[in-house]
């Protein structure tokens, strides 16, 4: 057998040609996106004021299983890619563990994490259509900073709303987005119709997702040459990320190992979604046996506690209707560390697929994902983001798991970023001022019942 190094690099030239498309093979498609109106399947031209024309066919596209990328990105990816797939060496040593453990790291690009590899895509269709700009929101700042980066990248304008808790708490990010020619507008603001309805009705707010996505969104449809684009839960972006499984799946190849479970953490599923892409394919072939598990906050578990329906993707109900796992539009999470993962809905693609029994769901208490953050931190020299964290729990978890039962299983799992930004959250973490809020059934029940009777 061929010894593993701890690095697993592909060639520039085995980086793939074309990103991957799993609803091809999903037996049970994703349900559709509804017009909030009529409640009739979104068509393109109905799309056409918001998105990218060939964003649009993308994320309405079932059945094109290969989409090659074109070759502006292919070569922005190379400034970055392919990343490595990591032997856990130290980690399993500090564990004791049988088990074989790999992570494939994202975090090699000024942005920090995986999110510029569908900025980049997003950028460039919009560049093709010949548009001025593109309008966003960003909670913690990743998908704006990553957007900012892409935008800048092929001269667009970008125009970020980014949540006024976030926009407060995270001057650094806010900056680099700046740096990159980004304009940055704490959400809800007063610049946009729907911003100041929200502020009159709830005066003093520090806004949430939901809210900037309907502003971004007003902007948009409003400014001539303006669309608008978003960093997760869209079909286009799980596809764009869908190089970050098909490279693991070509990296592991390399050394014949098969994983036995891959984990990922989920905030609207883009990452694990392209993580697992390829192995899921195998999967639902038959060709693969492994256990898939997403890793959400536990302070907001749509997959493990939320309710698999139709909702709105927006607090300002302008977008169309996602059949997802749905805490409701209106669940505002408790304040938690991990921002990239406090979106109230999930990817609908992963939504079919965990309701399909092919893939597990575990929700983590946040003090937990901090320690496994920081053991990780300390044996494999690099400050994970909080976010992936997640991952890093239930990897270590299943790792310890093996331990017990002696079995030497080869556990995955995606480490989406890294952490210079989220050092506040550190902070509080040392000084034992982190709570791991849940929310009650009570409060999940009240934003149940105003889910939208389709
Ligand atoms: C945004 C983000 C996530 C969560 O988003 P997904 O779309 O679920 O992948 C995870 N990790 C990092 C570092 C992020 O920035």
């Amino acid at each position: 057998m061929k010894e593993i190094p701890y690095k697993i690099y592909l060639e520039e030239n085995e980086m793939p040609k074309a990103w991957y498309n799993l609803r091809a093979d999903m037996i049970n498609k994703p349900a559709p996106l509804l017009n909030p109106g009529t409640h009739e399947p979104m068509k393109a031209e109905e799309l056409a004021p918001v998105f990218c024309e060939e964003l649009i066919k993308q994320e309405l596209d079932n059945d094109t299983a290969y989409f090659p990328i074109p070759e502006e990105i292919y070569n922005f990816y190379k400034m970055y890619r392919p990343s490595p797939l990591v032997r856990a060496y130290c980690l399993e040593k500090e564990l004791g563990t049988p088990a074989h453990i790999y992570y494939k790291f994202e975090g090699n690009n000024t942005s920090g994490s995986h999110k510029l590899n569908s900025a980049i895509a997003q950028a460039y269709y919009a560049k093709m259509q010949g548009l001025k700009g593109v309008t966003t929101e960003t909670g913690a700042g990743q998908w704006g900073t990553a957007l900012s980066m892409a935008c800048s990248y092929f001269k667009l304008d970008c125009k970020v709303f980014m949540v006024k808790v976030s926009y407060e708490q995270k001057p650094f990010r806010r900056e680099v987005m700046r740096t990159y020619g980004a304009s940055v507008t704490p959400s809800p603001s007063m610049t946009t119709q729907i911003g100041q309805k929200i502020l009159e009705a709830h005066p003093g707010t520090t806004g949430s997702l939901g809210c900037a996505i309907s502003e971004a969104v007003e902007v948009a449809t409003s400014t001539p040459g303006y669309r608008y684009v978003l960093g997760s839960v869209l079909n286009q972006v799980l596809l764009h990320q869908s190089i970050i499984g098909l490279e693991t799946e070509a990296a592991l190849k390399k050394y014949d190992i098969k994983p036995d479970i891959i984990v990922g953490c989920a905030g609207g599923g883009s990452n694990l979604g392209g993580l697992i892409s390829p192995f899921m394919r195998d999967k639902i072939k038959g060709d693969l046996d492994c256990r898939i598990i997403a890793v959400e906050p536990a302070s907001c578990p749509s997959f493990t506690r939320g309710k698999y329906a139709y909702d709105f993707c927006d607090t300002g109900m302008v977008c169309p209707l996602a059949k997802m796992y749905t805490l409701g539009s209106n669940f505002i999470p408790a304040p938690n560390h991990a921002g990239g993962l406090r979106y109230h809905g999930m990817s609908s693609i992963l939504s079919q697929l965990y309701d399909d029994g092919l893939m597990e769901a575990i929700a983590v208490p946040q003090t937990q994902v901090f320690e496994a953050a920081e053991r990780f931190a300390r044996v494999e020299g690099i400050l994970p983001a909080p976010e992936s964290s997640h991952a890093i729990k239930v990897a270590i978890d299943e790792a310890l798991k093996c331990k017990e039962t002696g079995e030497a299983k080869n556990i995955v799992f995606g480490l989406t970023g890294t952490g210079y930004f989220d050092m506040v959250a550190y902070e509080k973490f040392h000084d034992g001022l982190m709570d791991d809020y849940i929310p009650t059934d009570a409060e999940l029940e009240a934003s149940f019942a105003q889910l939208p009777p389709v």
